[in-house]
């Protein structure tokens, strides 16, 4: 399912589940990008990073997207 996961310094919307450290998803906005130990927070990592706008944009705008009513953030 859609969700926020942080990666490369930006907090990206992605589908699926969150690969382990060090593996790569494709982002909402269709960027590739590798996620860190500290990207993930059950590993013990901190949201620190900006939402990546691209992302939002994509998820808000997702035309009859079942995911459109939630509200962007961690959990
Ligand atoms: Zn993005």
């Amino acid at each position: 399912m859609l969700h926020w996961q942080q990666a490369e310094g930006k907090r990206h919307a992605m589908v699926g589940l969150t690969p382990p450290p060090g593996g790569s998803f494709r982002a909402l906005c269709g960027a590739e990008v590798t996620v860190r130990r500290t990207d993930i927070l059950e590993l013990g990592g901190h949201w620190f990073d900006p939402t990546c706008l691209a992302c939002e944009t994509a998820w808000l705008s997702g035309a009859g997207s079942p995911f459109r009513a939630r509200t962007p953030g961690p959990r």
